[in-house]
């Protein structure tokens, strides 16, 4: 729960605000954009809500924080429409599932609807009414794990659902011994005709992608969309592995066609197979230089 005591004075006047216990992770400047910006290294409402469509959406963020440090002045008396909201659909049968995880960093995760069963793409926090809704859905068949930083709940996610775990070997820790399916090598694996799961290493060694229908890449913290610099980019100051070999899976990532890139952190981006194959090429080039300069 967000303490009104501990608001934030970069605020603006009214019923939403930030409390200081913002870890500045991003998510609801995505989720609410016209309602919350950046403001002293953490988030502020700037725009208080004045339309049903921006309360939803504020809403929608305050139970996706990953800290509670959201909050509002008056009971919210329509916060059970808005958990129903959840998980909140992107395109087709693929949906952002909210309530981050503070253990993830706040990182996103995200529900495929399939026939063959559901796969949920990194651990949300596991959250009673994300729960009742996955359940209402029709459970979770797979929980693909990324790679090591964005698995969170992925026990609970398991003893609930009976979900097979996915993780590559190479980021596996004490908490994740326990995952059912490992991955090992740097061969793209099938697992289902579907849905391919791509080696990336680089950001951590045994970083993965998944690719779903050749559409949708789940690209975990590898690679993002940078609202600043209007292109796709990684993140060098979070390479915890190898910058150089995160430039060589960035090669091999761009020889698959796709058009949406749905990451843990960062902004998400749409565009047609074209854009996005220069939009890779961009990527590279900026990461090589990035490179050179040490930056
Ligand atoms: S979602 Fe919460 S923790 Fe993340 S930036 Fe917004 S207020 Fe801060």
């Amino acid at each position: 729960m967000a303490k009104l005591q501990q608001r934030r004075t970069q605020n603006t006047e009214g019923d939403f605000y930030v409390d200081a216990s913002c870890i500045d992770c991003d998510t609801c400047r995505w989720m609410a954009p016209t309602v919350f910006h950046e403001a002293g290294d953490q988030s502020a409402v700037y725009h208080q809500p004045n339309t049903a469509e921006e309360r939803v959406k504020a809403l929608q963020a305050l139970l996706a924080c990953p800290t509670a440090s959201i909050g509002t002045v008056e009971k919210p008396i329509d916060i059970q429409t808005v958990q129903q909201s959840f998980p909140v659909c992107i395109d087709e049968n693929v949906y952002h599932c909210g309530y981050h995880a503070e253990s993830s960093y706040g990182a996103a995760s995200y529900l495929i609807l399939r026939s063959e069963g559901n796969v949920l793409v990194d651990s949300p926090r596991f959250a009673p009414p994300l729960v009742r809704r996955l359940e209402d859905l029709g459970g979770i068949k797979y929980l693909y794990l990324t790679h090591r930083d964005d698995v969170a709940d992925h026990q609970k996610f398991h003893d609930h659902f009976g979900a097979e775990r996915i993780l590559h070997e190479d980021d596996i820790v004490a908490d994740t011994r326990s995952v059912e399916i490992k991955l090992s090598g740097y061969e793209a694996f099938s697992l289902a005709p579907d849905l391919v799961i791509l080696p990336i290493p680089g950001h951590s060694k045994g970083h993965t992608a998944l690719m779903y229908r050749e559409k949708f890449l789940f690209s975990g913290d590898h690679l993002a969309w940078s609202e600043r610099l209007s292109q796709l980019i990684a993140f060098r100051n979070v390479c915890w592995y190898s910058w150089s070999e995160q430039i060589r899976s960035m090669r091999r990532l761009s020889n698959y066609p796709f058009e949406w890139v749905l990451p843990g952190h960062g902004r998400r981006h749409h565009g047609n197979r074209q854009e996005m194959t220069q939009q890779m090429q961009q990527c590279i080039d900026w990461m090589e230089r990035s490179s050179d300069s040490g930056w």
